[in-house]
């Protein structure tokens, strides 16, 4: 959506100020805080005259309902001031995908950081090929050297920082400035820092997307994905929703707008726990190195100290060689760290990984067994003691 913020919100105003207050139309809601969840396909148009203008607020439940209108504007609001536009989409995948096939035509070259998250690579391999995209992926810490691998037919560049899993610290703003000149647009898979410590648009990203399954929604209870755009990028992704027939469940872009309201103390509390546990992770013994940019002594703090205001609950950890037996015994001694795929809800995670067999443009060799954690709600001690019990398990197996 592109109309303008109706909302009760006196502006201009702090982010974390315009997500409890953006979006909210007091009046039409009669009085109560939330709007309702719109539960519709058929908007009934008062007269013949009406219909053929398609003279109403809304026309159709795939086009947008009063729930998508408060969500897409406290989007709006949280972007900042760049944002023409913000899409919903049933998946943070699918924001991608929509995202990708708006921007791109057969014959079109696509830049993508070898560190993107690895189902964005599979629908670049998968299906943009098979439309005749070619696609070149790209060092994630190439900054300015980017310029060398730009062709007549770039049309775009696909960004991620931290990188999945291995959390490189790309310099956004300098491969931006290198897609502009060359014509092309900048993509930003911003859902590690949201646009609440990352404001991708004002550093020169051109589509910011969520992956708002994970912080946005914040208590692993939905899919949902958020593709907001400058006035540049807006027409073209906001036409291809509509070619596509992407829209969102009514009952979930309800939870995402309830889950936007708390994001700040949220993500202020991952943050915190997270860079702590990572602390004390660097001090253990059995862990050679901790893969999180907002640590002094990361490669990308830096970069991160530059263009980031803050760090999610989620990083990576390098463990001292170990048998795979050993970092098994540990994953199944914890108690409050699960194991599962996703991240950005209350709860605290554990995975391993391994990238060596899908990166392209660089090599992942970390030299130990990879874990990567998300630091949920829980209290920091605790959570400390369950690691402690992983590493006695590690160490006796
Ligand atoms: C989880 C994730 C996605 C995909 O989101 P889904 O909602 O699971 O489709 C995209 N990008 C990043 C960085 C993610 O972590």
């Amino acid at each position: 959506m592109d109309s303008s913020d109706n909302s009760d919100a006196p502006s201009p105003q702090s982010a974390e100020t315009s997500l409890v207050t953006a979006g909210r139309d007091t009046k039409a809601q009669k009085g109560f805080v939330n709007p309702p969840v719109v539960h519709g396909s058929t908007v009934l148009y008062p007269t013949a005259e009406d219909l053929h203008a398609h003279r109403s607020e809304y026309q159709y439940g795939r086009h947008g309902t009063p729930t998508t209108r408060a969500l897409q504007e406290t989007l709006m609001a949280l972007e900042g001031p760049q944002c023409a536009g913000v899409g919903l989409a049933p998946s943070g995948l699918a924001a991608i995908s929509t995202a990708l096939l708006a921007v791109l035509r057969a014959g079109d070259h696509l830049l993508v950081s070898d560190s993107v998250y690895q189902p964005t690579r599979r629908f670049c391999n998968g299906l943009l090929t098979r439309y005749g995209v070619e696609i070149t992926y790209f060092d994630p810490l190439a900054g300015i050297d980017i310029q060398t691998l730009f062709k007549a037919n770039t049309r775009a560049v696909l960004v991620e920082a931290p990188g999945s899993q291995s959390f490189e610290m790309a310099d956004i703003p300098a491969i931006a400035a290198v897609a502009h000149a060359h014509g092309a647009l900048v993509i930003d898979d911003n859902t590690w820092a949201t646009p609440l410590y990352h404001r991708s648009l004002e550093q020169g990203v051109d589509i910011s997307l969520q992956a708002a399954t994970k912080y946005i929604g914040g208590h692993s209870d939905i899919m949902f994905g958020t593709i907001s755009a400058n006035a540049t990028a807006w027409p073209v992704i906001s036409e291809t929703i509509r070619l596509l027939g992407i829209c969102a469940g009514p009952d979930d872009v309800f939870l995402a707008l309830r889950g936007l309201r708390t994001l700040a103390v949220r993500l202020a509390q991952h943050y915190r726990s997270g860079l702590e546990i990572a602390r004390w992770l660097q001090g253990r013994p059995e862990v050679a190195r901790v893969l999180h940019p907002a640590l002094e002594s990361d490669p990308g703090h830096a970069i991160w100290r530059r263009d980031f205001t803050g760090a999610s609950g989620l990083f990576s950890i390098v463990l001292k060689p170990r048998p795979q037996t050993a970092v098994d015994a540990m994953l199944n001694s914890l108690k409050l760290f699960g194991m599962g795929f996703s991240w950005g809800g209350f709860e605290s995670l554990i995975i391993p990984f391994d990238c060596s067999s899908y990166r392209t443009a660089t090599r992942w060799n970390p030299g130990g067994p990879t874990l990567r954690l998300h630091i949920g709600l829980e209290a920091v001690d605790d959570l400390k003691a369950d690691l402690d019990r992983g590493f006695a398990a590690l160490n006796a197996a």
